[in-house]
């Protein structure tokens, strides 16, 4: 059984979004992801150059600010 189904791959692709600059994370970029560690609800990712610079991300299910 052969399937046939094309799927366009190359323009619904979406991106995450940095949790500290909210700006979208290439594939490549050397970024994190990791649950919120106080209500482990929210996924956060950080960007490569927000792990450099060690900013702080805010969690958006519970607000709360870390490192
Ligand atoms: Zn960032
Ligand atoms: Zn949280």
């Amino acid at each position: 059984m052969m399937f046939t189904e094309n799927r366009d791959m190359s323009s619904t692709i979406s991106l995450p979004t940095c949790s500290c600059c909210h700006r979208h994370i290439m594939p490549n970029d050397k970024c994190v992801k990791f649950n919120c560690p106080d209500c482990g609800v929210d996924l956060i990712w950080r960007c490569q150059s927000c792990r450099e610079a060690v900013r702080n991300y805010t969690c958006s299910s519970c607000n709360i600010q870390g490192p």
